[in-house]
């Protein structure tokens, strides 16, 4: 096996690590950074833009860039660009994608197996979309893991005694807590919750919501309409957020950010840390739930926990720190870079399933035990949601119950699988839905159908049933019907090779158009050298000319990043008549 990658997937950014000697690193971007903005990009050209690039040129391409698009995994969103549909898990292969080559090119060989990290509270069909992400990005998913529990790899076992650990992490998208106990070569997870739609993107539409209500009030003007000026601003936000984490008071700028019958308006307004506590306080206050739900359902209390870690970059925000404290009682540690420490935690699971670590180091023998976020179960009569395995039930495991038939003679039963924590089916998620036919005619409640739940180390649920009665058997892996389908994933993978193999093409043509213009100048300067011209005999100057003059034409003809099959073939043709006609002077 290859070295395998460790990708924090994130809602804002994203960041991949590896192992050497032993010891996770992070791998720098192709534009020099650690983290990558988990932004995709489609210009008019028909290029495709990942990371920063794509993030760059939002304001002026709002419809066709994709942000947070993680918020959107395991649901039916789909993002139309000329006429195309775009799955999440799609755009977000993108992403892998150049996590994948930008591995590729520091440790320079090519890389295939990855771990990939999610929320510990995401669902089987956001954790399926994530698989289903990398195999389209080229990517061999070796595990799906919990972000904090990642995040706890990183921090490590060599802290002393064994102790229980509070893990909040709150990303751009979604806010995880997870009860852990680290210590004797094991990871456990003891318990885990939280909320998939909160995070600093909510912090960001306050600020903006909140700058463009006062521009309204002040100008009378409505931003809300215009989408690039919106996309300015929600930019302005984040930037303003952050300067908030250090600084009291913000100014925010935004030159013409508009204009009104033909006149400049800018945008000029002062964010006091006052005003954005105020403004996202409830969204501070919502994490609280989440944090004592998992103290109770680890059995514990703020005062057991040895330590408090801070992941995700949302934890900057000085009032979540203030809320952690008031929470736990304790001064959260700020010994993990909450930026990267996720990927770390994802390298090291990823060393140890590639066998790299060195046999007996500290990390090779670590003991890693999950837990599934949610309730798993059934619907039984009356709409009523029976649940099998229960949430925080360490994985992987498998749990059966024996249920039976409600109608005389039934030779059929439809098994509806549910995930959630509430009492009827309809107030949870739906994850999967079959039939089991061929039992046995009796009377209601005489046969005995054998349901099962197996939950594989990545979270992800395989279900079946058995008539104990005539062995007769049905199983499913559970892929929600929003998700994609094999052969949606298959033609996925195809797009993407081919993707790869014209922008390959593309960038030929494009090659062959700026070799002929360097040919160009380098044959006007021969020609210009007044030595060289005199070499020349008549004939041989005006076939030069008129190659030259050819050759200019057809490459005048295009734009230097969009060059067609057909023209970069008449280029290169040209190019090579000129060559060889003006050879004796070049
Ligand atoms: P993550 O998904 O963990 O990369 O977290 C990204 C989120 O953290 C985004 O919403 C960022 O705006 C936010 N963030 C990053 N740095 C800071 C900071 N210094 N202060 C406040 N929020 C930040």
């Amino acid at each position: 096996m290859g070295k395998v990658i460790g990708i924090d997937l994130g809602t804002t950014n994203s960041c991949v690590a590896v192992l050497e000697n032993d010891q996770p690193v992070v791998i720098t971007n192709s534009e020099g950074q650690r983290t990558t903005p988990s932004v995709v990009a489609f210009t008019k050209n028909g290029e495709r833009l990942v990371g920063e690039p794509a993030k760059r040129q939002a304001a002026v391409n709002v419809e066709r860039t994709f942000f947070s698009v993680k918020r959107q995994m395991g649901s039916g969103y789909r993002a139309k660009v000329d006429g195309k549909m775009y799955s999440a898990p799609e755009i977000s292969s993108m992403i892998l994608r150049k996590l994948k080559k930008n591995a590729e090119e520091y440790l320079g060989e090519a890389v295939t197996d990855a771990v990939i990290t999610v929320p510990a509270y995401f669902s089987d069909a956001q954790r399926q979309a994530t698989k289903d992400a990398g195999r389209i990005a080229g990517l061999n998913v070796l595990r799906i893991i919990n972000e904090p529990t990642s995040a706890a790899l990183a921090y490590g076992l060599d802290h002393g005694q064994p102790q229980k650990i509070l893990v909040y992490d709150l990303g751009g998208g979604t806010f995880d807590v997870s009860i852990i106990e680290i210590g004797d070569n094991l990871i456990e997870v003891l318990a885990t919750a939280g909320d998939n739609n909160l995070g600093g993107d909510d912090f960001d539409e306050r600020i903006t919501a909140y700058l463009v209500s006062e521009f309204n009030k002040a100008e009378h003007i409505d931003l809300t309409k215009d989408l690039t000026a919106m996309q300015r601003v929600r930019e302005e936000a984040e930037k303003a957020k952050k300067v908030l984490s250090s600084s009291s008071s913000v100014i925010i700028n935004l030159p013409f950010i508009t204009t009104v019958k033909g006149e400049p308006r800018h945008m000029e307004m002062n964010l006091t840390r006052a005003k954005f506590n105020e403004l996202t306080r409830d969204l501070v206050k919502r994490t609280a739930v989440p944090v004592k739900l998992a103290l109770k359902d680890a059995g514990i209390s703020a005062e057991d926990l040895g330590m408090v870690l801070l992941v995700g970059g949302s934890t900057r925000v000085p009032a979540v720190v203030d809320e952690v404290r008031v929470l736990t009682g304790k001064e959260p540690s700020h010994n993990l870079n909450p930026d990267e420490c996720v990927a770390l935690g994802a390298a090291i699971q990823g060393g140890k399933i590639g066998g790299e670590l060195v046999a007996g180091s500290s990390a090779a023998e670590i003991i890693l035990m999950d837990v599934t976020p949610l309730s798993l179960g059934i619907e039984t009569l009356g709409g009523v949601f029976t649940k099998i395995i229960d949430r925080n039930t360490t994985i992987p495991a498998r749990y059966s119950q024996i249920f039976t038939t409600a109608g005389s003679f039934q030779t059929s039963v439809d098994i509806k699988v549910l995930q959630g924590e509430r009492q009827f089916s309809k107030d949870n998620k739906l994850i999967g839905n079959f039939r089991l036919r061929g039992i046995k005619p009796a009377p209601a409640g005489v046969p005995q159908i054998e349901v099962a739940f197996d939950i594989d180390a990545n979270g992800i649920v395989q279900v079946s049933a058995k008539d104990l009665g005539t062995g007769k058997h049905q199983e499913i892996t559970i892929t929600a019907s929003s998700n994609l389908s094999d052969a949606e994933i298959e033609r996925a993978i195809r797009e993407a090779a081919e993707y790869e193999a014209t922008d390959g093409e593309r960038k030929a043509y494009i090659d062959a158009r700026g070799e002929a213009d360097t040919l160009i100048r380098q044959v006007e300067n021969a020609l210009s050298d007044k030595q060289k011209k005199k070499s020349l005999e008549g004939h041989q100057k005006k076939q030069i000319k008129s190659a030259l003059s050819y050759t200019k034409k057809l490459v005048a003809r295009t734009k230097p990043g969009n060059v067609s099959k057909d023209q970069a073939l008449e280029i290169q043709r040209a190019a090579s008549d000129l060559r060889n006609a003006a050879s004796v002077i070049l």
